[in-house]
């Protein structure tokens, strides 16, 4: 690409592009396992790092590498490491900074599974952690022991939509000499950097916005900077969750889009979000486009638009949400986000329904929580399903 200073979206269709033979305008899909040495020098040269040729598509690949580096490019970082979901990009994190003995700070209200594998697999290898509010910095504060070797976090979390502020948190965690994870899932680089704030290393769910069609589960973890992605790429290719090179096609394609995508959602979900602000079955919203959203201000600090995800509380509970969730007919009744269609669902009775009470109210997951992605239909036809469901309620 000419100018590394390109706008976002210019990059977004741009970045990554390589020269072929035959001067593809796409990235060609080097459907292969493995690469032919031109002979045993060259062999040893790919191998010793002297050569930068490739070797085998679990190390690398021409298709998946410009993925990483456009995704790279457009969260500002030093390089980026596909993985074949978002769950291998953080567990691949989490085994590149934990150990046995190690401590880990993390958010109380986060993807489920983020948690959960370090709850029940990490656990069994030694690894502590504490589940803490990083909304909340002297939480965090405290949190962090000599045997903390990284902070995670999500922001604006999953569910809650709750806002922790990066620039904060990468100070603390520079004074202790650790690094900032963020996952940067439900912003995408277009509305968040958070390596810009401060943070070292981003992961993706890039099954969400960056591929946004529903059709792909894939991830990426980039780096700020040299030191982190060598800590991190040698874990990824051990443990074998390579990205496939017809996969990184597909989100390479579905990334060209992302700012467009958002864009439109974003437009209809602060529509929907007034809507559902005024309406008399709801209890509370939480959209951090609200005025009503308690870090409204931080939100407008450290995103660049308010996205197209919220979560609100209808009155009547468990029962409500069920009712609603049986009764949109355009929304589609799943989980996930991001994409192209707009999604509903209902943690209490879905996602965190195996969570025990006491660690759903401690992570503000509500009986009649319910969370929404928009998706970019006409927000008339979002809308009148939403009205028609509601009435149900
Ligand atoms: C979906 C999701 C993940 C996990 O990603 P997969 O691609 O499903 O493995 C992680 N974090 C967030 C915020 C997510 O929404």
């Amino acid at each position: 690409m000419k100018s590394e200073k390109a706008g976002f979206m210019t990059r977004q269709v741009h970045a990554g592009e390589v020269e072929d033979a035959f001067g593809s305008a796409t990235v060609p899909i080097y459907q292969t396992s493995t690469f032919k040495f031109k002979n045993a020098d060259h062999g040893a040269a790919c191998f010793s790092g002297e050569s930068d040729g490739y070797i085998y598509t679990r190390l690398g690949n021409p298709t998946i590498d410009a993925l990483e580096r456009a995704v790279a490019n457009l969260e500002n970082g030093f390089a980026g490491i596909a993985t074949s979901s978002g769950m291998a990009a953080i567990t691949t994190v989490y085994l590149a900074f934990l150990g046995a003995g190690k401590h880990i700070v993390s958010h109380n209200s986060l993807y489920g599974p983020a948690r959960g594998v370090m709850e029940t697999v990490f656990s069994r290898f030694g690894v502590q952690y504490s589940y803490i509010d990083t909304t909340d910095l002297d939480q965090v504060r405290r949190a962090i022991r000599p045997e903390t070797t990284m902070i995670y976090t999500e922001t604006p979390a999953n569910p809650t939509i709750g806002i922790s502020d990066l620039k904060a948190l990468a100070e603390i965690a520079h004074e202790h000499n650790i690094p900032l994870v963020v996952d940067n899932t439900f912003c995408s680089p277009y509305l968040q950097r958070p390596l810009d704030l401060g943070a070292d290393v981003v992961v993706h769910s890039m099954t969400k916005f960056l591929n946004g069609h529903a059709d792909i589960v894939a991830g990426m973890i980039v780096s700020a900077s040299e030191k982190y992605h060598k800590m991190l790429k040698p874990v990824m290719a051990n443990m074998g969750c390579n990205m496939d090179p017809h996969q990184a096609y597909m989100v390479h394609r579905g990334l060209k889009t992302l700012g467009l995508r958002i864009e439109r959602a974003q437009q209809s979900a602060q529509k929907i979000a007034e809507f559902l602000e005024s309406h008399p079955k709801v209890a509370w919203i939480k959209y951090p486009g609200l005025k009503s959203h308690p870090q409204y201000a931080l939100a407008q600090q450290q995103m660049h638009g308010p996205g197209s995800m919220m979560s609100f509380e209808l009155k009547g509970g468990l029962e409500s949400g069920k009712r609603m969730m049986d009764s949109v007919e355009l929304i589609l009744l799943a989980v996930s986000l991001g994409g192209v269609e707009s999604l509903i669902q209902h943690p209490a009775s879905m996602t965190h329904s195996k969570i025990s009470h006491e660690k759903k109210i401690e992570a503000n997951i509500t009986d009649g929580l319910v969370r929404l992605s928009v998706g970019i239909e006409d927000v008339e036809d979002i809308l009148a399903d939403l009205t028609q469901a509601l009435d149900k309620v």
